[in-house]
């Protein structure tokens, strides 16, 4: 049987004289459903488990999700019984994941083949089925989501079909694209979308309100927040599995990460640490450029407000997961961006390459990219080549390398047409989007309707 790992709270060193006192440790189940820790630092493992090179190596040539349960029963063994987990991986991960050879050692990851075409799904999948397994057998969980678009739909395609969960998603009626609004309101079954005549703001507003407003705390609401844990641990998944199809026996490798709130490279790095032979973790950033620029000074100064760049999943001025990344390396950042300790920089450095890569240099390299390669990239996933390419020219010797592609091209058609004179092809989740039929119900931004809407619709039992 498998010890049961504790989560604590990335605020431990910050001083308790405030009125929150120090989160304690909590089980995974707690950490999961409750998000956030109470001190309003980010949950994480107190121990990270290890895995047997000979298990990564026996997973060469093996399915996706022989990887996922190797990894996911390294942390919740002890917490669900295997066939749950077996069939929650299976349910998750029921699509492809191609490793493209591009040129040399050097592959491309496409994580853009789920239901919404982005690397998004791969969290959200495992962390819905798994939300619907912990939560209070006979509540219903009621999930908000605020969205300004992508994040949204990932989420509520992730949710759909799931047993026990509800989920409203809130979009501002007049700032997502025809596309997004059809991904969104087309879900259907138990998860609706609210059409908000306002912006992204007041959508995150209203949902704020909702979840500090005590006359709602009978309803079970709840956040799928970014910053969950559950989001974190599938997103170590495919790292264990690219390595495994591609090395040999004593192979080290490179991955490329494109980063904005640093979720996905956060995986990168619990994955080496659980004994995955990564020589260097490359975290590319677009002109939100403050991790780079500490990396090389020594000094966080957060960007505010972001800005906003081509790659604008990726528009952070001040990641949420750096606290998480700073506790694994013996620092402490808070929400504000302030430094309470300085993370060992020469550690951090010898394992993590950061650039900062400009609009002028993506859409560069999308163009370079398809005429050198027949590669084609949309701007996040030019973001992670080009610092690969960055990070090849500084270290001088090439190894094993694989750079992540975190969306389709198709859901940058106007970027790649005029960039490379070619309509990227829709995958095939994507394939009936323009058929899809829904609506979404209207709402305005005062909070009273909204939480009249809340209390008449939304169940609170099965
Ligand atoms: C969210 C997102 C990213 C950034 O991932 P983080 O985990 O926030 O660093 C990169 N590319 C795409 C397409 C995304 O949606």
């Amino acid at each position: 049987m498998r010890e049961k790992i504790l989560y604590y709270s990335s605020n431990r060193y910050l001083s308790s004289a405030e009125d929150k006192k120090p989160a304690h440790s909590v089980p995974f189940r707690e950490a999961l459903l409750v998000g956030q820790a109470p001190d309003e630092g980010l949950y994480m493992p107190e121990k990270i488990p290890r895995l047997s090179l000979s298990d990564i190596h026996a997973l060469k040539g093996r399915p996706y999700t022989e990887a996922a349960l190797l990894v996911a029963e390294a942390y919740l063994g002890a917490d669900l019984p295997l066939e749950t987990l077996t069939a929650v991986i299976a349910s998750s991960y029921n699509y492809e994941v191609p490793l493209e050879r591009v040129v040399d050692r050097l592959y491309v990851l496409r994580l853009d083949r789920g239901p919404t075409a982005s690397f998004k799904d791969f969290a959200a999948r495992m962390m819905a089925r798994l939300m619907s397994y912990f939560r209070d057998p006979g509540k219903r969980l009621n999930v908000l989501v605020a969205t300004s678009g992508d994040t949204g739909s990932a989420v509520g395609e992730a949710f759909k079909g799931v047993a026990g969960i509800d989920v409203y998603i809130l979009y501002p009626r007049d700032e997502v694209s025809g596309r997004q609004k059809k991904q969104l309101d087309t879900i259907g079954g138990n998860v609706r979308t609210l059409s908000v005549e306002g912006k992204f703001d007041d959508c995150q507003d209203l949902v704020k309100q909702a979840f500090a407003d005590p006359d709602l705390a009978g309803l079970n609401l709840n956040s799928a927040n970014s910053i969950n844990f559950g989001r974190i641990l599938p997103q170590m998944i495919y790292y264990v599995y690219a390595y495994a199809q591609l090395a040999e026996p004593g192979d080290e490798i490179v991955f490329s990460v494109p980063s904005g709130n640093f979720g996905d490279a956060l995986g990168c790095e619990y994955a080496r640490r659980m004994g995955l032979p990564v020589s260097r973790l490359v975290m590319p950033t677009n002109e939100n450029n403050e991790f780079p620029r500490f990396l090389e000074t020594g000094i966080y100064e957060k960007i505010s407000p972001s800005r906003a760049c081509l790659s604008n999943a990726m528009n952070v001025g001040h990641p949420s997961n750096l606290a998480r990344l700073f506790e694994l390396y013996g620092g402490t950042v808070d929400r504000t961006g302030f430094v309470h300790r300085v993370p060992d920089l020469e550690t951090m450095r010898k394992n993590i390459f950061s650039v900062a890569v400009s609009d002028e240099e993506t859409r560069q390299t999308i163009r370079r990219a398809y005429e050198q390669y027949g590669l084609i990239l949309e701007p996040h996933g030019a973001v992670g080549w080009r610092g690969l390419e960055h990070y090849l020219e500084q270290a001088g010797k090439s190894s094993l390398c694989v750079s992540l592609e975190t969306a389709h091209p198709a859901k940058f058609p106007e970027e790649i047409e005029s960039l490379l004179g070619i309509s990227p092809e829709l995958p095939a989740s994507m394939q009936d989007i323009d058929r899809r039929s829904g609506e979404p119900l209207p709402m305005t931004v005062d909070y009273e309707i909204f939480r009249q809407f809340l209390i008449t619709t939304l169940k609170a039992t099965d």
